[in-house]
């Protein structure tokens, strides 16, 4: 039995691990297009923070892949699978065999359509090429320029913040940070902390284009003013990296479709993680989610199915956290949407940074932002994830020392 995993993040990895729980001799290659050992994305931001070093971003230690008997092709990608003939084609010519393979190449970033986005000196944050491009220019950096409002972008910003010579500015289209996820009153606290942080927040403003010569030097903004910029991080969020899939064999939307067992719709392929669209638990429908825990648990089931555990994957909701610099926000489900018939639970204190909202459907919770705080927050995951009616504990949930036995 040959197992072929794309992708070396939390998805790809974990299903490894599963896989030697169930089968310790059949072969695992694992292919990568970068040329690293498994690497945490969640750190980069840190990295260029300064708060941790390059070396501590592997979450592997270097003979992982011996441990698990694992051949490793890295700084390989995937251009092309034969599903008929089970083959994988890497941009080298190279052919690699699979008997079950997994696709868990993760997410690539969104690209916004502005003018002068090849200028040296702007890059995303989704990468450790990246990483590596922006420590270099670092010192001669005096404005740096995000683009997005979202988890990326903020995190970019606040590292960036810790270089006392750099200028930092944020910008988001939107009226507020955080507005896939957030309502305007709890993004308000994020973006006071932003702003303690020595950082420039300009919302409802774009840039149209770049401008340079080789490298960026400026940015023209929607309403003809210019900022300067040497350095430009587009936080965008990401986007399936699914390219090299034929969508006329394997099924997909947004995300390559998976069913329960994480099989995709071509037998003896499996899909996990960012590139991966599953059951979403709160809507009955499917969805991608960019998050760590879910991708990690998806490339488990994965793994356990592709060596014959059968073994079920419920689906999962949305789940996002952050930390804003000692102020943690975790935002699960949709607490975004308020329709006739939801109850809406709201407690804050502004002055300690602390704001919470709860989002009831027919008595069950239907989402929930947590600012400032992190008491309670397993609890209202598992009430949220197993859909248990809180009807007759809604006056308690987000109390200090409210306990869930669920
Ligand atoms: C800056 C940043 C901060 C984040 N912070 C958080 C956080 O605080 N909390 C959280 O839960 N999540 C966070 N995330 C999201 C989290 O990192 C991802 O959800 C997670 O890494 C997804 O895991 P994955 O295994 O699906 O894919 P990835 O970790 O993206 O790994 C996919 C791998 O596949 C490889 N690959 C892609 N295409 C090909 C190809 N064609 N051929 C071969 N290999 C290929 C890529 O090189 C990559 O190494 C953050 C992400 C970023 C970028």
């Amino acid at each position: 039995m040959r197992y072929v995993i794309i992708g070396n993040g939390p998805a790809g990895v974990s299903a490894i691990e599963a896989i030697r729980k169930v089968d310790m001799e059949g072969e695992i290659v694992n292919i990568n297009g970068e040329p690293y050992r498994p690497y945490s994305k969640p750190l980069l931001p840190f990295i260029i923070g300064g708060t941790i070093k390059y070396e501590d971003v592997f979450f592997r230690p270097p003979d992982f892949y011996d441990t698990y008997g694992v051949k490793p092709i890295l700084g390989e990608p995937v251009i092309e699978i034969d599903v008929d003939r089970k083959l994988v084609v890497l941009a080298s010519g190279r052919r690699v065999a699979y008997d079950k393979l997994l696709i868990a190449t993760g997410g690539k970033p969104r690209e916004p359509k502005i003018k002068g986005l090849d200028l040296e000196g702007i890059y995303y944050l989704t990468s450790l090429v990246y990483v590596e491009k922006i420590m270099k220019i670092l010192p001669r950096v005096k404005h740096a320029l995000i683009l997005g409002g979202g988890p990326l972008g903020l995190k970019a910003a606040l590292s960036l913040a810790h270089h006392s010579g750099i200028e930092v500015s944020v910008l988001v289209s939107s009226p507020h940070v955080m507005s896939q996820v957030l309502d305007a009153e709890s993004a308000s606290l994020l973006e006071r902390k932003l702003v303690e942080s020595g950082v420039k927040l300009m919302t409802r403003t774009s840039v149209v284009e770049f401008r340079g010569n080789g490298f960026v030097k400026k940015a023209i903004l929607d309403n003809g003013d210019e900022l300067p910029a040497d350095l430009v991080i587009i936080g965008k969020g990401v986007t399936p990296a699914l390219d090299f899939i034929d969508r006329r064999k394997i099924r997909a939307n947004v995300g390559i479709i998976v069913d329960g067992y994480m099989q995709t719709s071509v037998p003896d392929v499996y899909a996990a993680g960012d590139v991966a669209e599953s059951y979403d638990i709160l809507t009955g429908g499917s969805n991608t989610v960019a998050v760590w825990p879910r991708a990690s648990e998806q490339g488990h089931y994965a793994g356990l199915n592709m060596a014959g555990f059968r073994k079920e994957y419920i689906g999962a909701h949305r789940m996002n956290s952050l930390d804003f610099e000692g102020v943690s926000c975790i935002v699960m489900g949709d607490v975004k949407t308020v329709k006739e018939g939801y109850k809406v639970i709201v407690e804050r204190d502004i002055k300690r940074n602390i704001y919470q909202r709860i989002i009831l459907e027919n008595g069950r919770i239907r989402g929930a932002a947590i600012i400032g705080r992190t008491v309670n927050v397993g609890g209202l995951n598992r009430l949220l994830r197993r859909r248990i009616d809180v009807e007759n504990i809604k006056s308690s949930l987000l109390e200090d020392k409210a306990t869930f036995i669920y």
